[in-house]
């Protein structure tokens, strides 16, 4: 999916028909209503000849669930690797670069010498979705994954999360792993790729 930036001008003289208001509220009514039409239009073109046609902002939640963008960046996780342990090193750099201090980990060591995190918390009530700690863990060992749902609980204490609740398996967040590695890590296909000579621009 392309990111494309907008630039909006905030230096614009407004002429009289703008400054008169009404006529630019009648303009945003009207915005409202085609979009209210198309809606509704669309909930009657659902499905055309096995094809899925409609076009509409909402879904029926929670009947229908809505299908996020592959790039969603939904609840952070700790991958759990097929052999049934965590990928986390217990480096700490997740917990150097989440901007609300959300991460709290107590390093231990393996009897034949590896790092794990003994203890590895997530306050999920004060996670902004930013994806900073993904993007700074070496190890691919923590990821947005796709999961929206059960985000929200009236107590904040049931969103601090411990390891137990943050282990997620590795083979059900292949897709986030494909965009991480297609569009933010294209050093990861350097080395994935031993005819490459030189390492492609970021
Ligand atoms: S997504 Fe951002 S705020 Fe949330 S845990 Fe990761 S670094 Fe911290
Ligand atoms: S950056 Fe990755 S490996 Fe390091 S502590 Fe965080 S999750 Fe673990």
């Amino acid at each position: 999916m392309a990111i494309t930036v907008k630039k909006v001008d905030r230096n614009v003289d407004m002429t009289l028909w703008e400054r008169m208001y009404i006529p630019e509220m009648i303009c945003g009514m009207l915005i409202t209503w085609r979009h209210f039409f198309l809606n509704f239009v669309g909930l009657f073109l659902e499905e055309v000849g096995g094809k899925h046609y409609r076009r509409i902002a909402t879904v029926y939640y929670p009947e229908e669930m809505p299908i996020v963008p592959v790039a969603y960046r939904g609840r952070p996780v700790l991958v759990r690797s097929k052999n049934g342990i965590e990928k986390c090193v217990a480096c700490g750099l997740c917990e150097a670069a989440c901007p609300p201090n959300c991460i709290s980990i107590i390093g231990g060591e393996r009897p034949n010498g590896d790092r794990y995190p003994d203890s590895y918390v997530l306050d999920g009530s004060r996670c902004i979705f930013c994806g900073f700690c993904e993007e700074v863990c070496p190890k691919e060992a923590i990821v947005m994954s796709h999961d929206w749902k059960n985000l929200c609980e009236y107590n904040r204490s049931k969103m601090v999360y411990t390891k137990k609740e943050l282990l997620y398996p590795e083979r059900n967040l292949q897709k986030r792993f494909d965009v991480l590695r297609d569009k933010y890590f294209s050093a990861y296909r350097y080395r994935q790729s031993p005819n490459l000579k030189t390492e492609p621009k970021e």
